[in-house]
């Protein structure tokens, strides 16, 4: 993170990496674009990290797509084709492909970096133009737990109920599984201000990250056993009288039941579980209970595992009890990772989801929504799978038998990532939209290149729920095509009954139509007030003409809480634990994360030229580098059940003696990973498998 400069001119946009949306300026200075932070930002105030300074890296790069790629069928290989004839090659293989196996056979896989408008565009591209149930995207591996989990106990799913700025104003922040020093650099600057002014900050992660270095108290428990802790700090929170009686009584319902659940809940049972040492469990549970405002704040470390869900509501019943939800600089909220990882999920892209953040089986919202497209509502198809259960029914009996990607880079992302590898390989077709020939878009049939985010005007919605506008500053290379164009031609070809508009403001007027009255209402939000007012938060119905303009919502929960009767459930939960446990023959837990240079599956970052590539490397403990006998720097081999990975040691003590760690931007650490699913989020068990390590022979 850097220093505030002072006020830019060129054209304002947002950062094109993680859900911060740092806001910046792009200014064209001859042949290169210059990125400067917009100083009055609110959420950066004039930082930004390494990436978003780099982000112009991609812009006119050597191995950016100007021009669609067809694979030769005599050669194998892929060669050029113009648009017409790719676009013609994909509609009609799909047709083709339907019409032998049904709508189902043709799938669609999104991403939750895509804008709100591309993402709104998609899933009606699923639903009208395709006609398909088979939609799902990449933000079901982001914050899906902490959505599902959300919903159940608030009623609502926004990622952060109050600004992110709210971080300085409370007095403790407790951060479950999130490494935002790392991840959202300028983030940290809250986390900073709260301890000049005295207050608190906590961090529970089996590695001693960049942000624990900013913590006054730091946990590490074993991957996977978070949920455990939050049981143990109920427990202990209940014995000292700590409970709000007042709140969990007029705001909650459940607790009484949740209060007899933690009961057996002994700081020991949790040490044993977890590792984390009784005291600082009882030092944890003391500074909850002495903190006047309290924010809980849930991360990926917390969230992506086969009890997701299960272990966010129990940092909700947590702050539930405690009566946090709804104060002021208080509460629970979950840090999302993808810049749209927000938006990403309300306009349609879920397999189970319509615009709006409505349930795809309602039939009020299918004919709402059916409504604003100009389609009957019995042709809109029901619910499909969820995107590892997607991808992994590819090329199988009664499976999809084509996928179109846009947004996403599985053969990286997804987990066990060898066996959805074969399963890409298995299609009749795969088309992959993308800037740069990706790991997935070298395996595509059809590659079509699109214009990147300062190439393009479109919305996103930031962790806090603040809807921004990204604004085109330069043309896109020729060649290159607006995705809305693509979405709209490619609608058009494949006989859309209605048409596909490609003016973003007018997509973003349609996506705010299609959510009124929704649980994600944008339909009082346009480009305009955007632009004007630094980002409007959702909720944001429209109103009257005449009257004021609603104002947005930036904080949730003060009076009551979505559900029908305004009061949140407080949901017993019990503690698993991760699928795999350590054994014999894989005796270490494995966990994986991010590094600062990196973003996601790494297909743009990793390209640019500024940011250091180190490739994948494998961190372990002094003690098991020791065992094993490798030095900082020698190359050992993790494995798994699924897989394998070659990576040079680094030997750190920040980590648990009984785990390693593996970043996940570079092909290998989702060869290792597991593939159980929550059963409420279907969220994979990324976070948390048995491993084993030794040292690699040479080569
Ligand atoms: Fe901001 Fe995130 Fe971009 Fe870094 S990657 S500049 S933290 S939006």
């Amino acid at each position: 993170s850097t220093p505030s400069v002072g006020p830019a001119t060129g054209t304002r946009t947002h950062c094109p990496y993680c859900s911060l949306q740092c806001g910046m300026t792009l200014e064209r200075s001859g042949r290169t674009l210059q990125v400067q932070p917009w100083a009055d930002f609110p959420v950066n105030e004039g930082a930004l990290c390494r990436k978003g300074w780099t982000a112009t890296g991609l812009r006119g790069h050597r191995e950016r797509l100007t021009s669609p790629l067809l694979r030769d069928g005599a050669t194998g290989e892929l060669r050029t084709a113009s648009w017409d004839e790719a676009l013609d090659v994909v509609a009609t293989r799909m047709r083709a492909l339907q019409a032998e196996s049904g709508p189902d056979a043709v799938a669609v896989f999104g991403g939750g970096g895509l804008t709100n408008e591309k993402a709104y565009q998609l899933g009606k591209l699923a639903r009208v133009a395709l006609g398909t149930s088979q939609i799902d995207y990449n933000g079901r591996w982001c914050m899906s737990s902490a959505a599902s989990a959300a919903n159940q106990a608030l009623g609502l799913d926004r990622g952060l109920p109050f600004p992110l700025a709210d971080l300085e104003r409370t007095d403790l922040v407790v951060l479950v599984g999130s490494n935002l020093a790392e991840t959202m650099p300028p983030a940290a600057r809250h986390l900073d201000r709260l301890r000049e002014r005295g207050g608190r900050v906590v961090v529970l992660d089996p590695r001693r990250t960049a942000t624990a270095e900013r913590a006054d108290l730091v946990l590490q428990p074993l991957p996977g056993t978070d949920l455990a802790v939050a049981l143990g700090l109920l427990h202990l929170l209940d014995g000292a009288g700590a409970v709000d009686e007042e709140y969990v009584a007029t705001r909650t319902t459940g607790f009484e039941d949740v209060r007899r659940s933690v009961a057996g809940w002994w700081p020991e049972r949790v040490e044993r579980v977890s590792g984390v040492a009784a005291e600082d469990l009882r030092e944890l549970a003391g500074l909850l209970a002495d903190a006047e405002r309290a924010v809980v704040l849930t991360a990926r470390g917390a969230e992506q595992h086969a009890q997701g869900t299960d272990t966010v509501l129990a940092w909700i019943n947590v702050a539930l009890a405690l009566g946090l939800p709804g104060r002021d600089a208080s509460g629970w909220g979950c840090l999302t990772g993808q810049g749209n990882g927000q938006g990403g999920r309300e306009h349609g892209q879920k397999a189970d989801q319509l615009p709006g953040y409505r349930m795809i089986d309602d039939p009020a919202a299918r004919a709402h929504v059916a409504g604003v497209w100009g389609v009957a509502p019995e042709t809109l198809p029901g619910p499909g799978r969820s995107a590892y259960e997607l991808l992994e029914a590819l090329g199988t009996a009664g499976g999809p038998r084509a996928l179109l990607v846009t947004g996403s880079n599985p053969v990286v992302s997804a987990p066990n990532a060898d066996h959805v590898t074969e399963r890409l390989d298995a299609l009749d077709l795969l088309v992959v939209v993308d800037l740069v020939l990706s790991e997935t878009a070298a395996r595509a049939d059809v590659v079509l290149p699109v214009a990147q985010w300062a190439e393009e005007t479109g919305t996103m919605t930031n962790l806090e729920g603040r809807v921004v506008l990204r604004q085109r500053a330069v043309a896109p290379p020729a060649g290159v095509r607006d995705e809305l164009e693509l979405l709209a031609d490619l609608a058009a070809r494949l006989g859309s009954p209605v048409p596909f508009g490609t003016d973003a403001a007018e997509v973003f007027a349609e996506l705010g139509r299609a959510s009124a009255g929704g649980r994600a209402d944008y339909s009082g939000i346009t480009h305009e007030r955007v632009r004007a007012e630094q980002g409007v938060f959702w909720p944001c119905p429209a109103v009257p003409e005449g009257r004021a303009p609603h104002p947005g919502t930036p904080r949730l929960f003060a009076e009551r809480f979505a559900t029908p009767d305004g009061r949140a459930r407080c949901r017993v939960v019990e503690h698993r634990g991760p699928v795999e446990q350590p054994d014999a023959a894989f005796p270490l837990h494995l966990t994986t994360g991010r590094v600062l240079a990196q973003y996601q599956s790494g297909a743009q970052t990793r390209r640019i030229r500024d940011l250091p590539d180190t490739g994948p490397f494998v961190e372990l403990h002094p003690l098991l580098a020791a065992r094993i006998g490798a030095a900082d720097g020698e190359p050992v081999v993790v494995t798994t059940r699924r897989g394998s990975l070659r990576a040079p040691a680094r030997v750190v003590d920040s980590i648990r003696p009984d785990t390693v760690f593996v970043p996940f931007h570079w092909v290998g650490a989702n060869r290792l990973t597991h593939d159980a699913l929550d059963p409420s989020s279907r969220m994979p068990e990324f976070k948390a498998c048995a491993a084993a390590v030794w040292l690699a022979a040479s080569p």
